[in-house]
């Protein structure tokens, strides 16, 4: 870790905390035309695309980009040309070089791909001082909690998935060959037996547990775990307000969240309004329609445009995210002058059907959160005509009936009339090598067993 460059990062992150949003205007757009020059210098993929972008430009001339573009000229998009993928495949093929960096440069991670193939980021130790440095000074939605955390040893608890080349993982291994002295943290693996995860969690006893929300809502099922930590901070899903108040009536402590994604780094913090303020002097939000362009406040975006203007060897500007955002620029009563925004169901996906007809997964998650019995539900589309609904319930028959009838007419409502749903035999569950759950997705290559 560069220290030096890491008590810079915190200077000039808690600097931007009390920033007239004039000056902090002018700090982003300083920022930016640093990075693109830098891009444009050093990465050839940058300097082809920006072939026609001079010294006088606007964040909107910008040519966007995206996954299967980065990933498809992996080796000019990077702005080190010693490093490439043929080296990274190497590296990350061995688990042991997890939390180290390649060349002594830079950490290697790769995304869980929940939506298509896994992206590969890497990140210099500017954006490695800026993210530590964004999570010391903002993660905190209150700060009493963060007084609380500070006075109780700081013991964190992270239930993530711990075997992988992903951004928690990859940066928690990194944090501890740095501070092998600091025993304060754990990060437990999301997919062994709950029983085990149960075990090692109460001999712990973390003051701050993290984790994604709908596997601690399912830790939270079991009367055997038995901590109380004073805060609980969720990453990587949407916390939605039934786990909320799930996880808060077992830990009996605050539950929050972030938004992050491991190319943009930290993109907005919770505030104690519970609303999530961008980090605006690091990252450039822009919420669009499906043609990229540009939707206004309060509208719900189809995509998202993020320039993180902190990481150098990998230059994300304007890059194109699924997530659909809505921005807001009301004034926010905790004070924050920063722009926030809500997230909607982040690793769900959208369910399209023959005649074109396509649902957004929050309709099918409202429709499913209303029948009170169920305690826990997955919609899978099988394909075009089937969807198979995965339920937990004390009377199966009876949550299942309702659910059917409940979305028969919803789909008929929106001229989806050729569509069967069914009892899956097995329970709700996450991706098998991620971790991470969706309530709502497609999936019509895998068939499980179907009682109805
Ligand atoms: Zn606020």
């Amino acid at each position: 870790m560069d220290k030096l460059l890491l008590l810079k990062s915190m200077i000039s992150t808690r600097q931007a905390e009390s920033m007239s949003i004039e000056n902090r205007n002018s700090l982003c757009d300083k920022r930016l035309r640093k990075l693109v020059r830098y891009a444009k210098t050093n990465s050839p993929y940058y300097r082809e695309l920006y072939k026609d972008i001079y010294r006088d430009f606007d964040l909107e001339d910008l040519p966007t980009t995206n996954k299967l573009q980065m990933m498809k000229r992996f080796d000019d998009f990077i702005t080190d040309q010693k490093v490439n993928m043929r080296r990274i495949e190497e590296f990350t093929s061995d688990i042991n070089n997890i939390g180290y960096m390649i060349d002594n440069k830079y950490l290697v991670f790769k995304t869980s791909g929940s939506t298509g193939n896994p992206a590969v980021v890497l990140y210099d130790n500017k954006m490695i001082s800026v993210s530590s440095a964004v999570a010391a000074i903002r993660t905190f939605a209150r700060k009493e909690d963060y007084k609380t955390f500070m006075n109780n040893g700081r013991r964190t608890a992270g239930v993530f998935a711990d075997y992988g080349f992903y951004l928690a993982c990859g940066m928690s291994k990194y944090l501890q060959i740095q501070m092998p002295k600091n025993n304060n943290k754990i990060n437990i693996d999301v997919n062994l037996p709950a029983e085990q995860i149960i075990r090692q969690l109460n001999d712990f006893k973390p003051s701050m547990l993290s984790g994604y929300p709908s596997n601690l809502a399912l830790l939270a099922d079991f009367v055997q775990l038995d901590i109380k930590p004073d805060v609980v901070i969720t990453g990587g899903e949407l916390l939605t307000d039934r786990t909320k108040k799930k996880l808060e009536n077992k830990f009996g402590c605050y539950v929050q969240t972030h938004y992050s994604c491991t190319e943009a780094g930290e993109i907005a913090c919770q505030c104690r309004e519970g609303r999530l303020h961008i980090n605006e002097d690091w990252v450039i939000v822009e919420p669009v329609d499906k043609n990229n362009k540009p939707v206004g406040y309060g509208i719900r975006s189809d995509k998202v445009l993020i320039t993180n203007l902190s990481n150098y060897i990998q230059p994300f500007i304007r890059y194109e995210l699924t997530d659909r955002v809505i921005v807001h620029d009301e004034k926010c009563s905790c004070g924050k002058n920063t722009r926030w925004l809500e997230i909607e169901g982040r690793t769900d996906d959208i369910i399209e059907f023959r005649n074109g007809v396509k649902i957004a997964p929050m309709s099918f998650y409202k429709i499913l959160e209303e029948i009170k019995e169920i305690s826990r539900f997955q919609l899978v589309q099988r394909s075009d005509e089937v969807l198979e609904l995965r339920i937990i319930s004390t009377d199966r028959q009876n949550a299942f009936a309702k659910a059917e009838k409940d979305l028969a007419d919803f789909l008929l409502s929106k001229g989806v009339d050729n569509v069967k749903i069914k009892l899956s035999e097995e329970a709700p569950q996450a991706n098998k090598t991620s971790g991470k759950f969706k309530h709502i997705l497609t999936d019509c290559q895998t068939q499980t067993k179907i009682v109805s």
